[in-house]
């Protein structure tokens, strides 16, 4: 089963959940998504044996074949082909491989090259696999696209999805089976659990929530789940231990034997809420 865990917004817990759910099932595989800013590893400290770099297809450009009609830089809809002064200026950062300048090009002066965009890396047994998209790299599709060929079938997946409801959370999310989704009792949390929520029912993907840094007294989010008729399935409080802990890289379910009963309980639920 994979299981995704996403947040809305950044800062609610999203890796410490996820990483606490993959720790309490054994086996299972816990895998980064979060490209841009992947940090399960603080947590799980997994000992990296294999390195894939991702490749993407960007155009090269023979000025010597160039005829100057502006083709492709019309045919592209993402900007990465300029036409100046009859002269092609290209922006390979934000071309999204999709072909089409090869297409319209009569004279063979674009062709296909190769370009690293970022890495999969991966501990022995691929019980724990992360994306890392290269610094100063505004696509993080191919990464994760890349860091999904090796989910593993045989055990529960844990997908640590990047915040928020961006394309890179829809690429995280496809052939997802459950997802959770954490959320905080602040504004913002609230706010961006919304917008969550009507991700995940738009792509069809069974979910709950998970409610992090609970305090008495301010029932914001137990408030608008039960409107929405969402599951809240678990609720962690706002805890100074937990916090103290978080900082020193360490998950609630190495603090206590009783967080890691929770989050193995956790899955259990999940499973049935899935199989329902
Ligand atoms: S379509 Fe080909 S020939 Fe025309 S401007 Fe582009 S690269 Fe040059
Ligand atoms: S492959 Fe597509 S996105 Fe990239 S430069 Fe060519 S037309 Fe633009």
């Amino acid at each position: 089963m994979k299981i995704a865990v996403l947040s809305g917004k950044g800062g609610t817990g999203k890796t410490t959940i996820a990483a606490s759910l993959s720790a309490s099932l054994k086996p299972s595989q816990y895998v980064d998504c979060d490209v841009e800013e992947p940090n399960g590893h603080i947590f799980l400290n997994p000992d990296i044996k294999l390195s894939v770099p991702v490749k993407v297809e960007v155009p090269d450009f023979d000025e010597s074949l160039c005829s100057g009609c502006g083709d492709c830089a019309e045919a592209c809809r993402f900007h990465a082909l300029a036409a100046v002064n009859k002269k092609i200026v290209s922006f390979p950062e934000i071309c999204h491989h999709c072909g089409a300048c090869y297409i319209v090009c009569k004279t063979g002066a674009l062709t296909p090259a190769e370009r690293i965009v970022g890495v999969v890396e991966m501990n022995g047994d691929k019980t724990f696999a992360r994306g890392k998209l290269d610094v100063g790299e505004p696509i993080s599709i191919p990464v994760i696209k890349k860091l999904k060929e090796y989910l593993k079938t045989d055990m529960p997946v844990i997908l640590d999805c990047p915040p928020g409801a961006s394309c890179a959370v829809v690429q995280s999310l496809e052939g997802c089976d459950f997802c959770l989704l954490v959320t905080e009792p602040t504004p913002f949390g609230l706010h961006d659990l919304k917008i969550a929520v009507a991700l995940v029912r738009k792509l069809g993907i069974p979910f709950c929530v998970a409610l992090n840094k609970a305090v008495e007294g301010d029932s914001r989010i137990q408030d608008y789940c039960k409107k929405e008729g969402i599951e809240i399935i678990i609720e962690i409080p706002y805890s100074r231990e937990i916090a103290e802990s978080y900082s020193d890289g360490v998950l609630p379910v190495h603090i206590r034997g009783e967080w890691k009963r929770k989050f193995a309980r956790l899955y259990d639920v999940i499973k049935e809420r899935v199989s329902q």
